[in-house]
């Protein structure tokens, strides 16, 4: 794995971990808050071994004396919680609906079948082997948070306060932001992806946008994005426009009767979000829309949402490079 980046400073006593890459699934970026000899860290990477160096830098960073033994979890999914066993003991605080989510996932082990065992002549394999296949999810236990709460959470680190708001359903069921009002950060979870396209689990559009605004009013000077690189509050305003258009070609599309899958392709093919990676999580959002159109309240059914982007994916690699 590529990514060992040190923590990036935002403020005094905030700091980011930013892995990413561009067009790169699954590294996401984890927080570290520190002041007065305590600490307070936002996600944990997407395996032990990412963990453990995330963890080096955090502790590198915050003192060799300060405990770093409580962990914000901003939502439910893998690549921002099963890095927890590397924490035992440690305080995990949750929404009460990221609790009852994560049973939703797919495990660790579901996905490294798919991401080291899967037939990669098909498009759902060989996806995630060129997707997940760096990673090692082997021997991870998923840990449930040890605190949740519904609406909202305050806690503090030292004096500084430090604000949990549950913004979900939007990303995921369960999502929170982690609002710091003297500093004025916010650690936005996977509400707000920053230079690839977002793949959005429960919706609707306008529920992340939402989100997106609540964040926005809070008056931020620094939002961290649950993947990509920092945002001002302007670009956050660029990205809550993304997601406006993308709900109202959702809504014309679903009325013309396209498929999820086929609204994607248009959008791609009149290259509506030129320079955005990752295109094919479109058809994630899209299908996600699309059962909140539908009003199908049936719990997502997230491998075939991938095999929906993996097919996008493979058809776009398989096309014959442009000549113009
Ligand atoms: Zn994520």
């Amino acid at each position: 794995m590529a990514s060992t980046p040190e923590l990036t400073q935002i403020t005094h006593g905030v700091f980011a971990w930013l892995p990413g890459q561009p067009s790169a699934w699954g590294l996401a970026n984890c927080g570290l808050i520190t002041f007065q000899g305590r600490a307070l860290l936002v996600d944990t990477p997407y395996t032990p071994a990412l963990t453990d160096v995330f963890l080096k830098a955090a502790r590198a960073a915050a003192g060799p004396s300060v405990p770093l033994d409580r962990v914000v979890v901003t939502h439910a999914n893998g690549d921002h919680t099963w890095g927890l066993q590397q924490l035992p003991g440690a305080q995990v605080f949750a929404t009460e609906a990221a609790l009852k989510h994560q049973c939703l996932e797919p495990t660790p082990e579901q996905l490294h079948l798919l991401a080291h065992d899967s037939d990669p002549d098909r498009p759902l394999g060989w996806y995630f082997r060129r997707h997940f296949g760096e990673f090692d999810f082997r021997g991870i236990d998923v840990m449930p948070p040890t605190d949740t709460f519904t609406g909202r959470l305050d806690l503090t680190v030292g004096e500084m306060p430090v604000e949990l708001h549950e913004v979900g359903p939007a990303h995921t069921v369960g999502d929170l932001i982690v609002h710091l009002p003297e500093q004025r950060v916010v650690f936005a979870g996977d509400i707000v992806f920053s230079g690839d396209h977002p793949s959005h689990w429960a919706g609707p559009l306008a529920a992340v946008a939402s989100a997106c605004r609540r964040i926005l009013d809070l008056g931020p000077e620094w939002v961290v994005p649950g993947h990509g690189p920092l945002m001002a509050a302007e670009e956050l305003g660029r990205h809550i426009a993304y997601l406006d258009d993308l709900s109202d070609q959702a809504y014309l599309m679903h009325g013309q009767g396209r498929s999820a899958e086929d609204a994607a392709r248009v959008l791609l093919k009149e290259g509506r979000y030129a320079g955005l990676g990752l295109p094919e999580r479109l058809a994630i959002t899209l299908s996600t829309e699309y059962r909140h159109l539908d009003g199908d309240s049936a719990e997502p059914d997230l491998l075939a949402l991938a095999d929906g982007a993996a097919r996008i994916a493979w058809e776009r690699a398989s096309m014959p490079p442009r000549t113009s």
